[in-house]
């Protein structure tokens, strides 16, 4: 029978070779405990400790890669599985290369909004995503394709705007241009090959309950406090917890300590009302892993 914890055939990931996406990806792996040598130049390399293979590609390449089976899944912006159209499933969200494809201008020209870009011509390397995105908007623009520097195509005549991925937006600052619309909002995904054999989506399966434990424990801090016994039932009523916060008696008299964990988006907001209800000597810690 076969041994379902080491299954012959590792799966085969497809992740970026080098760029943005690059360091995100080799860190998730090792958060999930999956050991893998630094293969610097290395096309592919297998880990010492988890049934799983990498292939480093140039990020372009990676739907078709994993619609053609070469690689089972891949790590890759959600922007190139819209662009490149190919037969994959997005699994889930991996929290980090967030971006957006935004249609910018030149600052101080004469297009104000989108209705101004008809009959203008748009330089970008996202050409698919941005038809469809004017297609529905009702605007006619000419799309010019080119692969690299987009954001210099105004400044040289080539262009009278741009559509390209924006995060922090310096790069438009530096070359003149304001952001106009947001055409998507992007992170990285993990995508899969459609069928993948029992033993793969066995793997699949392990490598996204870490996946989950470890994005999960990044939304999430673990809150130690104090508070006079008085006030536990208000305070408890701030702190949900994953089941219900714990209580523990102090060695001072009428005083107990409660722990629980505090989602990362309400956290100031929950310290400022726990501090109001009387909480003291209130500590925050991050959470490695998290299996709820
Ligand atoms: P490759 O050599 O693999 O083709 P690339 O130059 O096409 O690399 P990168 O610039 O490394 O790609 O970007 C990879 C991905 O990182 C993008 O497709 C996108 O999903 C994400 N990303 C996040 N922020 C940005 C940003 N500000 N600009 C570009 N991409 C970003
Ligand atoms: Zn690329």
């Amino acid at each position: 029978m076969e041994n379902q914890l080491t299954p012959t055939e590792p799966i085969k990931l497809a992740i970026q070779k080098s760029g943005r996406l690059h360091d995100s990806s080799m860190q998730l792996l090792k958060e999930c405990g999956i050991e893998v040598s630094n293969g610097n130049n290395q096309l592919r390399i297998q880990s010492s400790n988890f049934p799983l293979e990498i292939f480093f590609l140039r990020d372009d390449d990676i739907t078709e890669y994993v619609q053609d089976a070469v690689a089972d899944i891949g790590f890759v912006g959600e922007n190139v599985v819209k662009e490149k159209c190919k037969e994959v499933e997005t699994i889930e969200k991996l929290g980090f290369g967030k971006c957006r494809l935004s249609i910018a201008v030149p600052k101080n020209g004469s297009l104000k909004s989108l209705l101004d870009l008809n009959n203008k011509k748009i330089a970008t390397s996202y050409p698919v995503i941005l038809a469809d995105y004017l297609e529905k908007q009702n605007i006619s623009a000419a799309i010019h394709e080119i692969s690299g520097s987009v954001e210099i195509a105004p400044r040289i005549g080539l262009a009278d705007a741009i559509c390209d991925l924006v995060s922090s937006g310096s790069t438009l600052f530096t070359n003149e241009l304001k952001e106009m619309e947001t055409v998507l909002v992007s992170e990285a995904v993990l995508i899969s090959s459609r069928g993948l054999s029992s033993g793969k989506q066995g793997i699949l399966d392990r490598l996204l309950f870490r996946i989950r434990a470890v994005k999960k424990a990044k939304n999430n801090k673990y809150v130690l406090l104090n508070a006079p016994n008085d006030k536990i039932d208000s305070i408890c009523g701030l702190l949900p917890g994953i089941k219900s916060p714990t209580i523990l008696p102090l060695a001072e008299k009428g005083w107990s300590s409660i722990h629980s964990v505090i989602n990362e988006a309400d956290f100031w907001n929950v310290i400022e009302q726990l501090k109001a209800n009387g909480a003291v000597g209130i500590l925050i810690i991050p959470i490695e892993k998290m299996i709820v």
